[in-house]
């Protein structure tokens, strides 16, 4: 028998298996440039089933769909010229748009959360591109985590937290971007931004005209109601480590981890010390968070006290991770 889960190397011959194991119901954990993605064949309402049992997510927040392209997506979505245009200007690349589900999609409706509507992104990454060309059939994959923890970056981090759920992890290195896609609900007049991510709300903008966002930038909307299904993304508490987070830290105590930006000499003290980007850079810090976060995430230490992030270009999506992650636990956690 072979050992659970098998952790390879993308190579053409570990992509053909992992296409073959999704055909047989199977759940394949597969990098992309966000996030390690756990995926299944989304047509397949068992294996969209023990997607939400292994990460331990509620039914009702719903899963984003991945496709090969634009072509593929249109099988699953009902692109109007506006989706259309995203889709060229944005795709493939980390960003998530959310449409009226087709009667006719080829997905199974617990991937929508029994809602009409339905996210669908095209990935980048090349592994992930040759995953869904190896399967030609949209999988349904959320982050590879536990519900409301901490996303993972490296094959590493999804064996830890998934382990035996998952049959193979495509192991191909850590993530470039490091943070969760952009979602941009489009069933709204204006689109609504759901979730901020490397995709700024600007470069959406220059394609299509105004969206509804927080005026400071590309912060989603709050949700009306908190526990809505149509707004899962929104909820306080995710992406959230076992130890308190302390956020815009100016000093750090003895027994807390400091999570540094920047110069951080001036902070003296402190348990231990990781920076996410000694130099400032926000997009080495967004590809840094959550390794680090795991990395700090140790009950050697009380808390991780977080220096102030800037609130422009990635950092709005970095700030929007931390504000969750540090936000009290309720009793309904997203994934
Ligand atoms: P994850 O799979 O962990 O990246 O999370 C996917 C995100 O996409 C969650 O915040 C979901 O709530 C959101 N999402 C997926 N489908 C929809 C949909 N039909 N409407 C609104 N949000 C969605
Ligand atoms: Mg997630």
């Amino acid at each position: 028998m072979i050992a659970r889960p098998e952790i390879l190397p993308p190579s053409a011959a570990a992509i053909a298996r992992a296409a073959e194991l999704l055909r047989a119901g199977e759940l394949v954990a597969f990098p992309t440039e966000t996030v390690y993605g756990l995926g299944a064949d989304a047509a397949n309402q068992d294996a969209v089933e023990s997607v939400f049992a292994a990460k331990g997510r509620p039914q009702f927040n719903p899963l984003i769909v991945h496709v090969a392209d634009l072509e593929m997506a249109e099988q699953v979505a009902v692109f109007d010229d506006r989706a259309r245009t995203l889709g060229h200007g944005l795709w493939a690349g980390p960003f998530t748009v959310v449409l009226p589900r087709r009667d006719d999609a080829p997905v199974s409706p617990l991937v929508s959360a029994g809602l009409d509507t339905v996210a669908v992104r095209v990935p980048g990454h090349q592994v992930a591109q040759g995953l869904l060309r190896a399967f030609d059939r949209p999988i349904a994959a959320p982050s590879a985590n536990r519900s409301g923890g901490v996303s993972p970056t490296t094959p590493i981090h999804v064996a830890k937290d998934l382990g035996e759920r998952v049959a193979m992890i495509l192991a191909g290195g850590r993530c470039q971007v490091g943070l969760e896609s952009t979602i941009l609900d489009m069933t709204t007049d204006p689109p609504r931004l759901l979730r901020p991510g490397r995709v700024g709300r600007r470069e959406i903008e220059g394609l299509i005209g105004p969206i509804a966002a927080p005026e400071d930038g590309d912060a989603a909307a709050p949700a009306a109601d908190p526990t809505a299904p149509n707004a899962p993304g929104q909820l306080a508490s995710h992406y959230a480590p076992r130890l308190p987070v302390r956020l815009n830290a100016v000093t750090v105590g003895p027994t807390e981890a400091l999570l540094a930006f920047g110069p951080d000499r001036y902070i003296r003290g402190g348990a231990t010390r990781l920076n996410l980007s000694p130099e400032g850079d926000l997009h080495e810090a967004a590809a840094n968070l959550y390794a680090m976060i795991h990395r700090l995430d140790d009950p050697a230490y009380t808390a991780i006290a977080v220096m102030p992030i800037p609130e422009r270009s990635i950092g709005f999506a970095i700030n929007d991770r931390l504000r969750r992650a540090a936000a009290p636990r309720g009793a309904v956690r997203p994934s």
